[in-house]
């Protein structure tokens, strides 16, 4: 099959190659501005319906306003910021810096709310997890910290994240280690950017250590343990930063779904699971047909 990241008619032409006008139009709330609720609400709002998004953050964009701060990664901007400009095109009430409660939500009486609240970055199960010297990726890639010398980014995931936090910080000078369990780093990348990003690593001196898994954070670095002898050992480092995935952030969703009168609902994005920047273009597809 072929999919396109940024478009989710290619590939679907004859299911979604035509948008239909809605046969109600319905006044619609979507809340989160990722490219999930943007996505949702710009289809929802070609079909007719009366949209009004809600983002608590200053800039639309949402996860991917981060995601594209990696070097190599600047044109994942594209698609949030197309999006943008359609939404802005159409006749959608955007609210930006504004929080969605369920009391806000409620007062609006809309006939249909789309949640699309995304995921906050996870941090392990690991004593000493908390220790001052740690970070995210999304930490590290906004901005929001400052690093020692010697960083040894964590990987559970197998996606790009760590890679592309181990290329970031070698680019900005720091000694940098990258330590997964599995056979090998990046096991969840395509082959031709996988390619791609072990190269700039292996040039910059990134320290790629395999088949290796956290077991404790420490002061001065980590405790590893090679996952098939057993055998620990320390890994220095100033900053310990962790690519450990998501959690859906959906409390909101599941507080309107718990009323009794509650209106038409719907979870989208990385609120349902923490996935990638199609999986959430998809659901904001589906979903803004579905109304
Ligand atoms: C560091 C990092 C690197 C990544 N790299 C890649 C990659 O290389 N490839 C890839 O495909 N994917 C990548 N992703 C994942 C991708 O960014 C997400 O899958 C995608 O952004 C999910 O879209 P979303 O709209 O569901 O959620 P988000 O993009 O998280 O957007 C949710 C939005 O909702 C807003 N919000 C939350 N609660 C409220 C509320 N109550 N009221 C108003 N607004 C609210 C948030 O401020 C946010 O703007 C990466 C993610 C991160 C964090």
């Amino acid at each position: 099959p072929i999919g396109c990241v940024q478009n989710p008619v290619t590939g679907r032409e004859r299911e979604w190659g035509v948008l239909s006008p809605a046969e109600r139009a319905k006044r619609v709330a979507v809340v989160g501005g990722g490219p999930a609720g943007l996505e949702a609400a710009r289809v929802a709002a070609a079909r007719g319906h009366t949209v009004t998004l809600y983002e608590r953050s200053s800039e639309l964009g949402g996860a991917i306003l981060i995601a594209c701060r990696a070097p190599g990664w600047e044109a994942y901007r594209q698609s949030v910021d197309w999006l943008a400009r359609q939404v802005a095109k159409l006749p959608i009430e955007v609210n930006l810096d504004t929080e969605a409660t369920a009391d806000l939500l409620l007062a609006e009486q809309f006939d249909t709310i789309v949640v699309a609240t995304g995921a906050r970055p996870r941090r392990p199960y690991l004593p000493g997890v908390d220790l001052p010297h740690t970070a995210t990726v999304a930490d590290v890639l906004a901005g929001r910290v400052s690093l020692g010398r010697r960083c040894v980014i964590l990987d559970e995931t197998g996606y790009t994240p760590g890679p592309k936090c181990a290329d970031f910080l070698s680019l900005a000078g720091h000694q940098v280690e990258i330590v997964t369990r599995h056979y090998s780093l990046g096991e969840d990348i395509g082959t031709t950017v996988r390619a791609v990003l072990h190269e700039r690593l292996l040039r910059r001196g990134v320290t790629i250590t395999t088949l290796t898994a956290p077991i404790e954070i420490r002061a001065d670095g980590v405790r590893v343990m090679h996952v098939l002898t057993g055998e620990q050992r320390e890994i220095h480092a100033d900053s310990v930063i962790f690519a450990s995935g998501g959690v859906a952030q959906d409390a909101l969703y599941h507080t309107l779904a718990a009323l009794p009168n509650a209106p038409e609902l719907h979870l989208i994005g990385d609120a349902v699971a923490p996935r990638h920047l199609r999986h959430a273009m998809v659901d904001g597809a589906r979903v803004g047909r579905l109304l």
